[in-house]
């Protein structure tokens, strides 16, 4: 009976040890994630992400805006990409931007969450190609490509945790919020998705 005592005893010290190692985790994962409201292409950070047409060709909301505050010679270097297709992303300069890369990837029209998913893996994927250790994404596809935003949020919140969980060298994910819609979903999701008690 003495000894089973001490077993439980073990059996729950290792069980608080093992919530507090969540706990700081989460707590160090949440540091590391923040939710901007504004205009992306203010951010002074390593790279945002355009939310592109497949021919890389300026077009109307954030892309619009990434265009004219970056000057006409990102249009030249994008054009020499020859496109990208939906759900994958290339890197150019940042111009007259204050952020040093623009990563351009192209969102589904079609609602597929797969495809959402990809473009948000593919951005992050360029981490160690560019040192990225700050990266700022808009809230992809919801705008003109009418992608639901709720679901958008979850997609990029999820994979967001995943990488920086996989990735230390990633500094900083930033959620750039344009509308109250996403504003309000994002900081309801982000205590979801990065707990801190
Ligand atoms: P998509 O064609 O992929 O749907 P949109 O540019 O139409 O892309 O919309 C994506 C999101 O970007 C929308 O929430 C929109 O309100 C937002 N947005 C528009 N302008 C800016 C900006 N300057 N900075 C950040 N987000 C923006």
């Amino acid at each position: 009976k003495g000894l089973e005592d001490k077993k439980h005893t073990l059996d729950d010290l290792n069980e608080f040890k093992k919530i507090e190692l969540d706990a700081k985790q989460n707590k160090s994962l949440a540091e590391r994630v923040s939710i901007f409201r504004g205009d992306i292409t203010k951010l002074e950070i390593d790279a945002i992400v355009n939310a592109a047409n497949s021919m890389l060709k300026a077009g109307g909301g954030v892309d619009g805006a990434i265009h004219r505050a970056a000057g006409p010679l990102l249009q030249e270097e994008c054009n020499s990409l020859r496109g990208c297709t939906i759900g994958e992303a290339k890197v150019t300069g940042g111009y007259d931007l204050p952020a040093k890369y623009i990563i351009h990837t192209v969102g589904p029209q079609d609602g597929s969450a797969s495809k959402l998913q990809s473009c948000y893996d593919k951005c992050l994927g360029y981490q160690q190609e560019y040192q990225l250790r700050s990266i700022a994404f808009p809230c992809i596809s919801t705008g003109i490509y009418g992608f639901p935003n709720r679901l958008a949020a979850h997609i990029a919140l999820r994979t967001a945790r995943k990488f920086l969980e996989k990735n230390p060298d990633m500094e900083r994910i930033i959620f750039c919020t344009f509308l109250a819609v996403d504003v309000d979903i994002y900081e309801t999701l982000l205590q979801m998705y990065f707990p801190v008690h």
